[in-house]
């Protein structure tokens, strides 16, 4: 599979649909060229504000990329949407990738949807977008969007690969009822309660003082205070303010020196979970380890040997394979 990066660069879709379809591939060789892809464009990265968009479904997530989308692309940007899909295995299906969604985004000139990977091998779906997220800056995307449902870990992933992360709920106030959990209030550079609008607009009030308040508690960076808005994405109301919070987000960051320290944080950590993976996989693969570990399972659990040697005479049998 050969990619144009040039066309790639000069905002070529078919360039970047193809670019992601090879770093999709779990094929070695396709594996190997994406890595040389992603190494060529990696001077064109980095220039966007990559935003993580999670809640659950129902919320209203579709509808606020779709009015979202619009209103940053009339700013003059750019917009790429992803999404991190954590589609369970039993029920076989995507949770975000089966409705017909933001169809009028989807055909504006200055939108690239892609939906999620289906499937991941190292890095699981998160590494497939993390990597693709690579490519959309190099094709000139200012803002990425990614999305996920909260289900699973893909909250916690979505927000370690963004630098921007919020929360969409819904106007009817109390932690129970939001099914959020709660380590992922402590993420959120924002809170913004949709559906604000007809009947539900006081509730939502309501809402986001409670939110406010809750806040207080939470985390804060020496630059930003976590923000509590308010929007209809149906309406198409209160969006350019969201827009306006990012945007602020981003200026504020960039002169604090956080954009790129967080950047440069989680590209650090990313290196560090895929060498474990990659450790766990070889451990997996290599025979004489597989051989051995029934046995030495047994041994530990009768009590015959520590843990500690089981383990390291495992590892030992790694390293002298190689
Ligand atoms: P998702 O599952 O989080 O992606 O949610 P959707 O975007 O599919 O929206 C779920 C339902 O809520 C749909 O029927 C939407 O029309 C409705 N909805 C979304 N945003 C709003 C809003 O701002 N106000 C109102 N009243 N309804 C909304």
């Amino acid at each position: 599979m050969s990619i144009d990066v040039d066309q790639l660069r000069q905002g070529n879709r078919r360039a970047l649909a193809k670019a992601i379809t090879l770093v999709e591939s779990k094929k070695a060789e396709h594996r190997e060229q994406a890595q040389k892809l992603l190494e060529a464009v990696l001077p064109y990265t980095g220039n966007s504000i990559r935003v993580g968009i999670t809640g659950i479904p129902g919320v209203g997530k579709s509808t606020f990329i779709e009015s979202f989308g619009q209103t940053v692309i009339e700013q003059g940007k750019k917009v790429a949407v992803l999404a991190v899909d954590p589609s369970s295995p039993i029920a076989g299906g995507s949770i975000l990738g089966d409705k017909t969604r933001m169809e009028e985004l989807s055909r504006m000139d200055n939108a690239f949807i892609r939906p999620s990977p289906s499937e991941g091998a190292l890095g699981g779906v998160a590494l497939k977008t993390r990597e693709t997220m690579l490519l959309c800056e190099a094709a000139g995307y200012d803002v990425i969007l990614v999305e996920t449902v909260g289900v699973g870990q893909s909250e916690y992933e979505v927000a370690s690969m963004v630098d921007f992360f919020m929360v969409l709920m819904l106007p009817n106030a109390g932690d129970e009822l939001q099914g959020i959990k709660k380590g992922i209030m402590e993420l959120a550079d924002a809170l913004v309660i949709n559906k604000a609008d007809g009947d539900s607009l006081n509730m939502a009030q309501q809402t986001r003082r409670h939110y406010q308040n809750a806040l207080h508690l939470l985390r804060h960076t020496s630059f930003w205070t976590p923000q509590v808005k308010t929007c209809s994405a149906l309406r198409k109301e209160n969006i350019e303010e969201v827009w306006g919070m990012i945007s602020d987000f981003q200026i504020d960051a960039i002169k604090n020196n956080a954009f790129h320290e967080k950047r440069a944080r989680q590209a650090q950590e990313w290196m560090h979970k895929l060498l474990h993976e990659m450790l766990d996989l070889k451990l997996k693969q290599n025979l004489e380890v597989k051989q051995q570990m029934p046995e030495l399972d047994r041994q530990v659990t009768e009590g015959k040997t520590t843990p500690y040697l089981a383990a390291k005479l495992l590892i030992d049998l790694l390293f002298k394979a190689n």
